[in-house]
């Protein structure tokens, strides 16, 4: 496993009196695996992705870093990149691969390694031909994915990635979200942690909901839209339906809404509503999806 949590636990101290912060969280992400890490503001997301990253010690439960403690054994931070403030991570006035090099040194690798790495990270990135270009004079979302870099120049196998899209111009955030599923399509480990969740939702491969310090819900992606989402449709159709389809569709357990807006229950219904239907044209067809921000706030709820 690249990140295995067990039964962490924080209580802080705010003038005098305990701040449960986090209750109880357990969790792993396997090697080329997305996990989503969703909660509401003060729901203990910091402070578990702070000691994950070995910031602060937990009261009890403990943290492997592919395999290592990073409590006990400052090796596991090795294997662990972050970017946890994107372009605050970096220096503004050094250029793109002064930064990949200065960071590569400062997690022990030679000058020689770090520069050679960095090059790699910058052709990887698209920002080799930016690579002499102060970090203040780049893009937003050039900083984002140098951020990133940056963060891999030592070749961690867990990335702790917080808000990666956050303040980026539409093509930036397509540009980085594919960026971080090829990371991780390469095998790198990713605890996202995000408040866009569109983006969580397309990007994780599994999601955990984090509220008042517990896991309320810890599950792949799809199978939590699939569980939460029904499986009836809406057909709307251009003009009015006639009499006689109107009879055949309500024969098939279907409600008509307006002579034009066809509600049916299944997808077997679906095709014979379609046998009907034909030749007319439709203009729409929705099913009732629910979105990981609908989950969200049903989960928040309650
Ligand atoms: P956000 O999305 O706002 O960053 P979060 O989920 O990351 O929220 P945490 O920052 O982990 O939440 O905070 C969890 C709880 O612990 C909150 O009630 C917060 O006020 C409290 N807390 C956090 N840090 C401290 C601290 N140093 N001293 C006292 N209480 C704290």
């Amino acid at each position: 496993m690249a990140l295995e949590v067990q039964n962490l636990k924080k209580t802080y101290r705010y003038h005098g009196k305990p701040v449960v912060a986090v209750a109880d969280v357990s969790l792993s992400i396997k090697s080329g695996e997305i996990l989503a890490f969703l909660g509401a503001n003060g729901a203990g997301k910091t402070t578990t992705v702070k000691m994950i990253a070995g910031l602060i010690f937990p009261d009890s439960g403990w943290v492997k870093i592919a395999g290592l403690n990073p409590h006990h054994n400052p090796k596991a931070l090795k294997k662990l990149g972050t970017v946890l403030e994107g372009n605050r991570n970096l220096y503004w006035r050094l250029t793109a691969e002064e930064n990949l090099i200065y960071f590569g040194v400062l997690k022990g690798l030679s000058h020689q390694a770090a520069r050679k790495f960095s090059l790699q990270l910058l052709k990887r990135f698209g920002l080799f031909s930016r690579r002499s270009a102060l970090v203040q004079n780049l893009s937003r979302g050039m900083q984002q994915k140098l951020a990133i870099a940056t963060s891999l120049i030592h070749q961690p196998s867990l990335l702790l990635l917080d808000e990666p899209t956050l303040g980026l111009d539409v093509e930036a955030v397509e540009d980085v979200k594919l960026l971080v599923r090829q990371l991780a399509e390469e095998g790198l480990a990713i605890l996202l942690t995000t408040h866009q969740l569109n983006v969580a939702e397309e990007i994780s491969d599994r999601v955990a909901i984090i509220n008042n310090g517990k896991i309320s819900t810890i599950k792949p992606t799809r199978e939590l839209i699939k569980e939460f989402s029904g499986t009836s449709y809406t057909i709307e159709i251009e003009g009015v339906l006639d009499p006689d389809r109107i009879k055949s569709l309500k024969d098939l357990g279907a409600i008509i809404i307006e002579n034009r807006l066809i509600q049916i229950k299944s997808s077997d219904q679906l095709y014979q509503a379609f046998e009907i239907l034909n030749p007319l044209f439709i203009t729409r067809l929705e099913t009732d999806q629910v979105d990981l921000t609908d989950i969200f706030f049903k989960f928040l709820k309650e």
